[in-house]
């Protein structure tokens, strides 16, 4: 099972693979994989394929509890560490209240460790409450998939269970985030065409929150 794990020229590392003082780890972005659970169902993504999902070791046939994710970052130097990342196969915020017990436990360990969270922006929705409150003095970045200028282009790639209000709820969850993190960006991939980052530029330029614009892989 892979908790923990970095990239190395595109290719994944699980932390387990890798000797615990070796110095292949110092300054390294560090991925925290909690869930494959997911509200959207997004074309592009690689969980929708199941048998490349089977196959992908990223795939958790039993989502580690946060103690699990905890000692698995007990084995470790935190301070070598570039970023710590929650990330996954998954959407992380599904697992709100796990997220936030291996946060405070990493902050208390080691506060100069920047934490982010990249997700799809639907924690709102998830867990029915303003989820951002929790993330305040824990969370140092907020990282949301925008993936499309509007509505209807939004439900239309992500597939949302929650249906049309869905982007309006991402939005709604970026300005939240704002009150409790220092850095919120809002994310496209670079395929999607220029007229449609421009028009993804001025959602964002509306919430004031900057847009990073990055390739697709
Ligand atoms: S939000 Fe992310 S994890 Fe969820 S379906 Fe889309 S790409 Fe996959």
């Amino acid at each position: 099972m892979v908790i923990l794990y970095t990239y190395n020229n595109g290719v994944y590392i699980n932390l387990k693979d890798v000797d615990t003082t070796s110095k292949e780890l110092s300054h390294k972005n560090i991925y925290v994989n909690l869930t494959n659970n997911c509200p959207c169902s997004c074309t592009f993504c690689l969980r929708n394929t199941k048998e490349m999902a089977k196959s992908n070791s990223l795939w958790l046939d039993k989502e580690p509890t946060a103690q699990q994710v905890i000692e698995e970052f007990q084995k470790y130097d935190l301070t070598q560490f570039k970023e710590i990342i929650f990330c996954g196969f998954g959407e992380p915020l599904t697992r709100l209240d796990d997220l936030i017990d291996v946060a405070k436990y990493l902050k208390n360990r080691s506060s100069n460790n920047p934490i982010r969270i990249n997700t799809n922006g639907l924690a709102d929705l998830v867990n029915k409450k303003e989820t951002a409150t929790s993330f305040k003095d824990l969370i140092n970045t907020v990282s949301i998939s925008l993936n499309a200028s509007n509505a209807k282009e939004y439900l239309r790639l992500t597939r949302s269970k929650f249906g049309i209000e869905s982007y309006d709820a991402m939005l709604k969850f970026a300005i939240s985030c704002k009150k409790y993190v220092p850095n919120v960006i809002m994310t496209v991939v670079d395929c999607i065409g220029q007229e449609e980052i421009d028009a993804c530029k001025a959602v964002c330029d509306d919430i004031c929150v900057p847009l990073r614009v990055r390739p697709f892989e």
